[in-house]
């Protein structure tokens, strides 16, 4: 249920980020557009898209995955896992012309939340270099 998911995600003692906004989001403390969700990953819409469909993709529990940098061997399954719900929720959105995964990492990278997300852009041409 999401309310051991929350559980299991403050209990992680490896874990030395503060709460985010993704905690509430899980807990279904705040509501948001839900797309896919299993025991390990939940999806949903960006409240800020910038695309027609623009969905973040997150672990239930961080156990320090506060970004991608701190991934370890003990997160390969779930960084799978991630990968996989990401392909799942572009193909429940329709996105067969393609689609965009980025992961923002530290402030260089524009990340805003320390909660590892995968942003699943699409429905619109994307450009490259990204800005
Ligand atoms: O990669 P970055 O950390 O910047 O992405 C965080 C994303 O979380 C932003 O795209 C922002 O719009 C989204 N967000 C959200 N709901 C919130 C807070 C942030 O969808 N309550």
């Amino acid at each position: 249920t999401s309310e051991e998911a929350a559980a299991k995600a403050a209990a992680a003692t490896a874990d030395t980020g503060g709460p985010t906004i993704f905690d509430k989001i899980i807990a279904k403390e705040i509501p948001s557009s839900i797309v896919y969700e299993d025991e390990k990953v939940l999806a949903f819409r960006d409240i800020n898209p910038q695309a027609p469909v623009h969905v973040l993709v997150i672990p239930k529990v961080r156990d320090g995955l506060t970004g991608i940098d701190k991934a370890e061997p003990r997160h390969f399954e779930i960084l799978g896992q991630l990968l996989y719900a990401a392909k799942l929720v572009a193909e429940k959105e329709g996105l067969a012309k393609g689609f965009r995964i980025v992961i923002n990492n530290g402030p260089e990278g524009c990340q805003s939340v320390y909660h590892l997300h995968l942003h699943v852009l699409g429905g619109r041409q994307m450009a490259w270099p990204a800005g």
